[in-house]
């Protein structure tokens, strides 16, 4: 546990939260400024401070369990579809450094906007291919 990690603390009880599910290395809980109703944050119980430092094997239950959730979550709110998302570094606008993926339940006309389209030259698109291929 990271003494000064919020959901370190939901986790270990030492903050309310409405809790949804949990197992032995998982929880999930309500957002508590959802973009949607029923928006859900799914979390390792193990602290990381983001997906790439998670285990492998912690990031496999947050994965497992987020297919059931999601769909629970769906079910519950009436939802027509979800975004998954996990906000990786500040730049990507994450804002507490303990590994989590939103669950955000979506449906016609929410109001939700997806980011705006960019384009790049096909030259640098295969640059950037070949490298990303080279960096695994
Ligand atoms: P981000 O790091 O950008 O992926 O966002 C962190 C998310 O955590 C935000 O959507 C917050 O509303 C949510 N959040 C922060 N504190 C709490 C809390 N105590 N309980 C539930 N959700 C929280
Ligand atoms: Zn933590």
């Amino acid at each position: 546990m990271d003494e000064n990690c919020i959901f370190c603390k939901i986790i270990a009880g030492k903050i309310p939260t409405l809790k949804v599910y949990e197992d032995k290395d998982v929880m999930a809980f309500l957002d508590i400024a959802p973009a949607n109703k029923g928006h859900t944050l799914i979390v390792p119980k193990k602290h990381s401070k983001d997906m790439l430092e998670d285990n492998n094997k912690d990031l496999a239950a947050v994965m497992k369990a987020a297919k059931k959730i999601s769909a629970a979550v769906m079910k519950a709110v009436s939802a027509e579809g979800f975004n998954f998302i996990a906000n990786t570094g500040p730049v990507a606008g994450q804002v507490v450094f303990h590994t989590h993926f939103h669950i955000i339940p979506r449906f016609e006309n929410d109001g939700l906007k997806h980011w705006p389209k960019k384009d790049y030259s096909e030259d640098e698109m295969i640059a950037v291919k070949n490298k990303i291929i080279e960096s695994i």
